[in-house]
């Protein structure tokens, strides 16, 4: 699945400039963004699809006339949450002033309710035709953003107002439109989720009721920032995001396994999964007779963050989760934080079974200087995002 608020139509036309839009490509993907890349017929003469099938790493639609049953140009709009054109050439400002809609990408872009970027590039002689000045204000008058074209020298000798912008110009734009922050940027942020289930023989396991939801919504809302993450997930039902390096698991051995392969390039830590604190000491290899089955002879095991947290570098940040019932649950969170070498955890009262499989959550945020944040119920996308607030800011004072 792909995050909302992540997924970019880049479209290319037919100009020269073509080729600064693969930097354009990396550069939103640095921000966190999954991009499709529709290019037209005439800018497939400048860069061809492999190259953006290669840069993108997705399928890079290039025919409204393919896949006609599953209706790709109205698919892609309704995907996405913002289209960039860039190059935008005379021709093409044209057609989407006067609805023209005879390829995939003029198809696409009249079926957008998501908001619409322009970049126009061409010589300034086009740029200041009539007919282009005029597709601009039409353009604008729809609420289409066109960001300007350079001033300076274009190909051949000529000078004058037409050149493709600063990738970073568009990218800002970009951010702005969609009012996006990508403050984990160059950030490796690895996550566990889910429950761990320990098995007892062929059918039964030891196991809990976390859905994996809460570190499924860290991994998303952490990859939407841009940051690198893996998600060591455990027995969860849960679509793989798209972006995210997703390592399914079953036991806490095998979580163990692939936390400790992985933390020493992590920047943050975030152990959202419920490990079981327990595991038959051996497992059966048939199914035991329900006649046989009257005790179960269990061992510890390893506690994944605690151990984590012993070798814990000093620019690393550890984020920890506690599941309390009753009275004292506060004050147990707080003494875990300690415990484990945590520099955040939180913690919420799952008495009656509230919280696990739900899509809300609430509780506390506590730090390692003491500090309790009462958070009050929120979604479980709104507490990851103000969770890697806090990570954020912290680990930019390191
Ligand atoms: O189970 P407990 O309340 O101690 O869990 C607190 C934190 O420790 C959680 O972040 C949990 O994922 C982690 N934990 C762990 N390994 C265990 C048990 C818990 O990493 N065996």
């Amino acid at each position: 699945m792909v995050p909302p608020g992540r997924e970019i139509i880049l479209g290319v036309c037919g100009g020269i400039s073509a080729y600064k839009s693969a930097d354009l490509l990396r550069r939103l993907q640095d921000e966190g963004f999954l991009v499709t890349v529709i290019p037209t017929q005439a800018s497939l003469n400048f860069v061809g699809v492999a190259t953006w099938e290669a840069l993108s790493g997705r399928e890079v639609p290039t025919n409204l006339w393919n896949n006609i049953f599953s209706v790709p140009h109205i698919q892609l709009a309704k995907r996405a949450s913002l289209m960039v054109i860039a190059p935008a050439t005379a021709d093409f400002l044209g057609k989407m002033a006067h609805g023209l809609a005879d390829d995939l990408l003029s198809s696409t872009y009249s079926a957008m309710n998501a908001p619409v970027i322009v970049v126009p590039a061409m010589h300034p002689e086009m740029w200041h035709a009539p007919a282009t000045v005029e597709s601009v204000r039409l353009l604008r008058s729809f609420g289409v953003i066109v960001i300007e074209p350079e001033f300076g020298r274009m190909t051949g000798n000529d000078i004058g107002q037409g050149r493709y912008p600063e990738t970073s110009v568009i990218v800002q734009k970009v951010n702005e439109v969609l009012d996006h922050k990508a403050d984990l940027k160059g950030r490796r942020v690895l996550i566990s989720a889910g429950g761990t289930r320990e098995p007892i023989d062929a059918v039964r396991y030891i196991g809990n009721h976390s859905s994996g939801k809460q570190g499924h919504a860290l991994a998303m809302a952490a990859a939407f920032r841009g940051a690198e993450v893996e998600l060591v997930i455990a027995n969860s039902e849960l679509p793989s995001i798209e972006g995210v390096v997703t390592i399914p698991v079953k036991t806490a051995v095998a979580m163990y396994e692939e936390m400790t392969s992985r933390v020493g390039s992590a920047d943050i830590v975030i152990m959202s999964a419920a490990v079981a604190d327990v595991r038959p000491s051996h497992q059966e290899f048939g199914k035991v007779s329900k006649e046989k089955l009257t005790s179960i002879e269990v061992v510890r095991n390893p506690d994944i963050i605690a151990e984590l947290g012993e070798k814990k570098g000093e620019n690393q940040l550890f984020i920890g989760f506690a599941a309390e019932t009753g009275e004292g649950g506060l004050e147990r969170a707080h003494a875990k934080l300690r415990s484990k070498n945590l520099d955040l955890l939180y913690f919420n009262d799952v008495s009656g079974g509230a919280i696990f499989n739900q899509e809300e959550t609430e509780g506390y945020l506590l730090d390692s200087a003491g500090t309790e944040i009462r958070i009050p119920r929120i979604s479980k996308e709104l507490l990851a995002h103000q969770l890697l607030d806090v990570a954020a800011s912290k680990l930019g004072r390191s």
